[in-house]
C-alpha cells in the first residue's frame, strides 16, 4: 500500500508541483488549501505524512500542528512544514510547536522529496522499504530480484510473492488458507496442495548452494520463514 500524503498549501500552483512528484514517487497524495479544511481532514483519516504550509487561511500552521499534536490519533503524524525564507524565528517556533521537520521556500523538489522519504522511513519503515531483509537473503520489491549470500536467486513471479508475503513478517507461520489469500488473492479458487507446490519450488531455489533452509514446514499449521537463520550462531 502507498503511502499517503496530505499537501496543506494555499498556493495552488505549489500544490500541483508537489502533487505532481510526490505522485511520481509513488504516493497518494491528497490536498487542502485551508487550515481549517485541513483540521476536519486529518481528523477523518490521518495520512502518513503531511507537509504543512506556514501560512494559510482559516487556520495557521503552526496552529495547526499544535492542534494535531495535542490529540492522539496525530500526535506521531509526520509533519514537514513550510516556511517563508529568512524567517529564522518562525522555524524555531515551528519546530517548537510540532513540526518534525521544516523546509524553507523556494526549496528543490529533489530536497522535499528526500525530506518526506527520510521521514516516512523512520516513521513509517512498512510504507517506504523497497528491500527486504531476512537473514543472508535480500528481496528488492521495485527490481523484482532475489539474492541471498550475494547471490541472485532466479524465482517465478508467483515464488516471488510468496517469499515477499513471507519476508515481511518472519517467524510467523502461515496456513496454506492464508498463503493463497496473500499472494494468489480472495476469490480465486486453487487447491491449497498447490501451496505446497509453490513453497517447494522457492525452497529449491533458495537453498540450492546453501546447506541452511530458510523456509520451516510447521506440521498441521502451514509455513513461515525462519527468522534466525542466518544470523551468525
Ligand atoms: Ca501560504
Amino acid at each position: 500500500m502507498p503511502a499517503r500524503v496530505l499537501i496543506v498549501e494555499d498556493e495552488a500552483p505549489l500544490t500541483l508541483l508537489l502533487r505532481y512528484n510526490l505522485e511520481a514517487e509513488g504516493y497518494d497524495v491528497e490536498a487542502a488549501s485551508r487550515g481549517d479544511e485541513a483540521e476536519l481532514r486529518l481528523q477523518e483519516a490521518p495520512p502518513d505524512l503531511a507537509v504543512i504550509d506556514w501560512m494559510l487561511p482559516g487556520l495557521s500552521g503552526i496552529e495547526l500542528v499544535r492542534r494535531l499534536r495535542a490529540r492522539a490519533a496525530t500526535r506521531e503524524l509526520p509533519i514537514i512544514m513550510l516556511t517563508a525564507r529568512g524567517e529564522e524565528a518562525e522555524r524555531v517556533r515551528g519546530l517548537a510547536s510540532g513540526a518534525d521537520d521544516y523546509i524553507v521556500k523556494p526549496f528543490s523538489v529533489p530536497e522535499l522529496l528526500a525530506r518526506v522519504r527520510a521521514l516516512l522511513r523512520r516513521a513509517r519503515p512498512e510504507r517506504i522499504a523497497t528491500v527486504l531483509n531476512a537473514g543472508d537473503i535480500e528481496l528488492d520489491r521495485e527490481r523484482k530480484r532475489v539474492a541471498r549470500a550475494g547471490r541472485e536467486v532466479d524465482l517465478g513471479p508467483i515464488e516471488f510473492r510468496l517469499l515477499e508475503f513471507l519476508m515481511q513478517s518472519p517467524g510467523r507461520v502461515y496456513s496454506r488458507e492464508q498463503l493463497l489469500d496473500g499472494v494468489w488473492g480472495r476469490d480465486v479458487y486453487i487447491d491449497e496442495r498447490t501451496v505446497d507446490v509453490h513453497v517447494g519450488r522457492l525452497r529449491k531455489a533458495l537453498n540450492r548452494g546453501h546447506d541452511r533452509d530458510p523456509l520451516r514446514t510447521v506440521r498441521g499449521a502451514g509455513y513461515a520463514l525462519d527468522e534466525r537463520f542466518g544470523k551468525p550462531v
